[in-house]
């Protein structure tokens, strides 16, 4: 949680409250963020120079498509409630209509989220205030892999350690916990081996049956919850797969 963060001593000039601040080397990932609380932009923004991005600020949704244009940002973090004619859904709505740059929406209230999920704007995940920043550069992070990964169709990992005990391996299809291979039926290590692959982001069930049965299958989503199931009971306590409401499924 940021909450005592955000009671620090992070400056900010409350008379401007459109900042951009690039860094001196231009070779960074570009990132804009869209924040009117200049407390959070600005603890965000603290997170993403120090993993090596470069962050550009912005606190109002008009601004905030001017810049985007101009800066042609990898990613984009993108408040809903803003100040003046236009919000983060309608920012998102503008931007979706010439670009697939991956956005991340932060979001205040649930309500809020449900208009994320229900208006399907293409938003590729959401963080709910308050966030911790550490997690929010984790999701960062693993969109920004997936969107890199789409130029490298099939590569597929030859071993992936989750951590706890638990590896995949993809060049053995099997599974082992804490060194004991664990039988896992074909659909169990493909949906394993698809879940370790996109760790950290939420994906629908949708996503999930055209990743592990293809696109073409004819099916019911609640295969997905039934190996789901099966995996949890298998690989134990320490695979974190959360179940994402209103959405599907995360392996942290
Ligand atoms: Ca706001």
């Amino acid at each position: 949680m940021v909450s005592s963060q955000l009671s620090g001593t992070l400056g900010h000039d409350m008379s401007d409250t459109t900042t951009e601040q690039p860094t001196a080397t231009g070779t960074e990932t570009v990132v804009v963020i869209v924040e009117d609380d200049p407390n959070i932009a600005d603890l965000v923004e603290l997170y993403l120079r120090r993993d090596g991005f470069r962050p550009f600020q912005t606190a109002n949704g008009k601004r905030a498509l001017e810049v985007i244009a101009e800066r042609q940002p990898k990613l984009i973090l993108l408040d809903i409630g803003l100040p003046g004619d236009l919000d983060g859904l309608d920012v998102c709505r503008s931007v979706r209509a010439t670009s697939n740059v991956p956005i991340i929406f932060l979001t205040a209230r649930d309500d809020e989220v449900d208009r994320v999920l229900g208006l399907e704007l293409g938003a590729d995940d959401y963080v709910t205030k308050p966030f911790s920043p550490r997690e929010l550069m984790a999701r960062v992070k693993a969109i920004l892999r997936r969107a890199d990964g789409l130029h490298e169709p099939g590569a597929e990992p030859a071993v992936v350690d989750l951590g706890a005990g638990i590896v995949i391996s993809g060049t053995r299809r099997e599974a082992t916990v804490n060194g004991d291979p664990v039988a896992l039926a074909m659909r169990e290590f493909d949906l394993a081996m698809y879940l370790a692959v996109h760790r950290g982001l939420a994906l629908s069930r949708r996503q999930i049956l055209d990743g592990v049965w293809g696109a073409d299958w004819i099916g019911d989503d609640r295969t997905v919850d039934v190996h789901v199931r099966q995996l949890r009971k298998k690989l134990g306590d320490g695979f974190l797969l959360e179940t994402v409401w209103g959405v599907g499924y995360r392996l942290d």
